[in-house]
């Protein structure tokens, strides 16, 4: 996988209004989320009709309750691997929220100013799919070809930077799994 210009290259694109400049231009850790819409759903156009601003309030009694949203990530990596990139990584995509991170000792917030947000289909309930995982492993890694300030070890995930506030991608999601796919790309 090659990033160009800030997009994966042979990758689905589908641009979101929910993005804007990098204050400081840097890139340099990544967020990983976990969405299903609906909730425990996979499948379907809602999670990119939601990152567009065109969820339609009345296919399904919660989507009322996030229609107003404003949000999105750089990346979603469907039930069967397939990425979709609705903001180039060059951009401040809006994932985070209000998140707080210690890096390398020095406490910061706002952590879409440098941040790759990368939501994985999925709950807190249905293990990851090894697609999912593979695809992961892959643009990480073309992440950490592509940023200089990018590495293995800046990978977190909501849960840590928003705790208490959100728990995603959740306790399916495997990490020794994912490291081990990361090792084996090399
Ligand atoms: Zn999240």
């Amino acid at each position: 996988m090659r990033i160009e210009e800030g997009w994966l290259e042979g990758v689905r694109r589908v641009v979101s209004p929910n993005q804007d400049a990098r204050p400081q231009g840097e890139v340099s850790a990544v967020v990983l989320h976990s969405i299903s819409l609906p909730p425990g759903e996979f499948g379907g156009e809602h999670i990119e009709r939601l990152f567009t601003n065109t969820l339609d309030a009345a296919a399904h009694p919660f989507f009322p309750s996030i229609v107003q949203l404003r949000v999105s990530a750089h990346l979603l990596i469907r039930r069967d691997g397939e990425c979709v990139q609705f903001v180039p990584f060059d951009r401040r995509a809006w994932h985070a929220g209000r998140s707080c991170w210690i890096d390398e000792g020095r406490i910061r917030r706002a952590l879409n100013d440098f941040t790759v947000g990368i939501e994985l289909e999925g709950d807190e309930i249905h293990a990851y799919r090894e697609a999912q995982y593979r695809s992961l492993a892959a643009v990480t890694k073309a992440l950490k070809l592509n940023y200089p300030d990018m590495n293995y070890a800046r990978i977190t995930s909501h849960a840590r930077v928003a705790p208490l506030r959100k728990n995603d991608p959740g306790p399916a999601f495997d990490w020794a799994y994912f490291r081990q796919c990361l090792k084996a790309l090399g």
